[in-house]
This record gives structure tokens, C-alpha cells and sequence, in this order.
């Protein structure tokens, strides 16, 4: 296992987590013997957003006694009361569900506390006039909820609240059908949705990534949008390439299914490539760097996929990022012209004129 730290919390996070929306459908014994498998292979983080109230004892079972060595990201606006999974605004039954929730996981405490479920902006307006914004912030006050999170599937929704709250954790759909307008969860232009990843990782949020195989259409060339499937570990490295992104959480409900994800790590460059995508209509010639390094090997060495994510952040104002690209051994000025990656870039990226350019912006920094 691999692991990043969320640069506002500290938080040491394993680069593969789980969601939990099916966890339950195995059966208890098995569900358990599933989370204490992720926990062996080095999973440590876990949302907590179910399809059904049965997966909250079987948490409390399988980890309390390493409660402290994982985190929960638990959720304000999801009730969990009356069995099945629903979403509320109203403060009284968060309450209630909140403390649910606490008793089943055999914990007292919440990771990260999240402003649930907000794909209107009338939702945050309802959120906070309801109160519930301010019940977090009070549970926060008293130690209950260390870090706070928020899950949206809409970009304008996620900047109006990164405006006005103070957010540790973004929940966000991310995969490549929903990055090209594809799918149920397809909010936002890729413009926008990009912008989000950068402005995540510039102000030091991270980002969790929900449904990061469409709820499965991405696996299946008859359910994907593209007519052509990608594996789990494609779409693992494509999201664990974007900015500001600290974890993926596919779902896993057997101990099988929690090793298939754990292979992320044995599997070659070539197995991890998603450079396919780039044969997907509406992808095809996008022009874009979706940092893939697809184009690898560049003869000096030049590490061009974080190159270029560096520049991406620094002219969205991350000044970080231009640190980060000056402490690199070889960057853009190292560039020799050779025109490689040109002919090897899937996308149509003019990977050279672009080093050209990232060279010069970088030298007047
Ligand atoms: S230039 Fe093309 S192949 Fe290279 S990292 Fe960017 S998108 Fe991938
Ligand atoms: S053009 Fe530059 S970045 Fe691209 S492969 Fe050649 S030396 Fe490497």
C-alpha cells in the first residue's frame, strides 16, 4: 500500500480505500472477514456512506479494536435509522442518525464529518438554515469531529461551499467517463471539473473519490459509455494520476473482491496504462496532458506527466506547485526537442512546443 497525507489534517491515508454502498449485500461473516482484509493489506480509510444501515455493525465489529489506526468518513445527511440508506436536511434526524451511527461503529469519535450529499445549492442554503452546519462545527468544537468534510457531485455546488466552509476533505465522483461529460454523475464541464482537482490541491484539500467505475459501467464494454470496458486498475491509476486526489474508494464486499484491489500494486505499467481512453469518443484529440506518461520514455528522463501537472496547478495560481517543480532533477528546460513524446502521445498533446513553454513560464518564476 501506498499512502498520501492530507497536507490540512496530516492524515496519513492509504491510496486505496473503501465505500461501503454494497458492503452488507455479502453477508455479515464475510463482510467481515472482507474489512479486516483491507485493514492487513494497509487500507486504512473508509467511507462510511452505505447502501444500508446493516454495514454500520459490521465495521464495529470487524475494526473497532484498530479504531485508532483507520479513519471513517461518516455523514451529515445520511439517515440510517429506519434500515435503509436516506437522505435528510432536517437537524433532529441527523442527530439521531449521527449517534446511531457512533453506537454501531463502536467509536466516539468521527474522522471526517461530512456536509452530505450537496448537488443543489438550495441544499447548502437548506444545510446551514437548518442548522446542521453549525452541529458539526459544534461536535468539532467539542472533539467529536476532528476534520470536516463535503460530498457533491457538481462543480459550482463544490466552490460555492470551499468558499464558505472550511472543508479538509472533498468526497467527489471522479473517473474517466464522468471527466468527458459520460454517465449519470457527469456534472460539469472538463474545464470545471479539472478546475476543482487543481484548486483542491492548491488550498491542501483532499479528495476521495466515490464511484470511481461509474457504479461498475466502466468495467463492462456492453455498460460503458465508450463501448469499451477499462479494467479496475486502469481507472484506479487514472484517478490517483488528477490533482489534489488522496484516495480511491471502490466498493468491496468479500475478501476476494478486497484482494482483486490490493493486486493495484503487482500490476505492470503497461496493465495500469489508461491510454485506451484516448480512442473514446468524446476523449479522442482532446489535446489535453491527462499526465499518463503514456509517452514515457523521454530520452532524458524527464518525468513529463509531473511536469506537466505542476505547471497545470502553478498557472492556476498554486504557488506550491512551482516549488515542487523547481525541486525537480529534470524538467522542461532539460528538453532536448527530440519529439518522442510528440509521436507517442495518445491524446495529440504537442508534448515538446508544451515543454517549451512550461520552460519559459517557469523561468520568469
Ligand atoms: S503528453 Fe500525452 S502521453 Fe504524455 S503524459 Fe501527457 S497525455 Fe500522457
Ligand atoms: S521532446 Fe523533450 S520531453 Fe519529449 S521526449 Fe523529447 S526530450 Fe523528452
Amino acid at each position: 500500500m501506498k499512502y498520501r497525507i492530507n497536507r490540512k489534517t496530516g492524515d496519513r491515508i492509504s491510496e486505496i480505500g473503501i465505500g461501503s454502498s454494497y458492503m452488507f449485500e455479502a453477508g455479515k461473516q464475510e463482510a467481515i472477514k472482507a474489512l479486516r482484509r483491507a485493514y492487513e493489506g494497509g487500507i486504512n480509510y473508509f467511507d462510511l456512506a452505505a447502501g444500508h444501515g446493516d454495514s454500520f455493525p459490521i465495521y464495529g465489529e470487524a475494526l473497532h479494536e484498530v479504531r485508532d489506526k483507520i479513519f471513517y468518513q461518516i455523514h451529515f445527511g445520511a439517515d440510517y435509522t429506519k434500515g435503509d440508506y436516506g437522505w435528510s436536511l432536517d437537524l433532529d434526524t441527523i442527530k439521531g442518525s449521527v449517534k446511531w451511527m457512533l453506537e454501531q461503529l463502536k467509536t466516539d469519535y468521527i474522522d471526517y464529518g461530512f456536509i452530505h450529499c450537496q448537488d443543489e445549492i438550495s441544499d447548502w442554503e437548506t444545510f446551514k438554515k437548518n442548522g446542521i452546519y453549525d452541529y458539526i462545527l459544534e461536535l468539532k468544537e467539542k472533539g467529536v469531529v476532528k476534520h470536516i468534510g463535503l460530498s457533491s457531485h457538481t462543480p459550482k455546488v463544490i466552490n460555492r461551499i470551499l468558499d464558505e466552509a472550511d472543508v479538509d476533505m472533498l468526497m467527489f465522483s471522479i473517473n474517466p467517463g464522468y471527466d468527458y461529460g459520460e454517465g449519470e454523475y457527469a456534472h460539469g464541464e472538463v474545464e470545471e471539473r479539472e478546475a476543482i482537482y487543481r484548486r483542491c490541491e492548491k488550498e491542501g484539500i483532499g479528495i476521495s473519490v466515490m464511484k470511481p467505475f461509474s457504479g461498475g459501467q466502466l468495467l463492462d464494454d456492453k455498460t460503458s459509455p465508450f463501448g469499451k470496458a477499462l479494467t479496475v486498475y486502469q481507472c484506479l491509476k487514472y484517478i490517483l494520476d488528477k490533482p489534489g486526489v488522496l484516495v480511491a474508494l471502490p466498493g468491496a464486499k468479500s475478501v476476494k473482491e478486497v484482494e482483486e484491489l490490493l493486486k493495484y500494486y503487482d500490476k505492470s505499467e503497461e496493465e495500469l496504462d489508461y491510454a485506451i481512453i484516448s480512442s473514446f469518443e468524446p476523449i479522442r484529440n482532446s489535446g489535453r496532458c491527462v499526465y499518463c506518461n503514456h509517452c514515457k520514455p523521454c530520452p532524458m528522463g524527464i518525468d513529463i506527466g509531473l511536469v506537466n501537472k505542476y505547471y497545470d496547478l502553478a498557472i492556476s495560481g498554486d504557488e506550491m506547485a512551482v516549488e515542487h517543480y523547481k525541486t525537480l532533477k529534470l524538467n522542461a528546460a532539460d528538453c532536448i526537442q527530440c519529439g518522442h513524446c510528440d509521436s507517442r502521445c495518445p491524446f495529440s498533446v504537442h508534448q515538446s512546443e508544451r515543454m517549451q513553454e512550461i520552460k519559459e513560464y517557469m523561468e520568469k518564476r
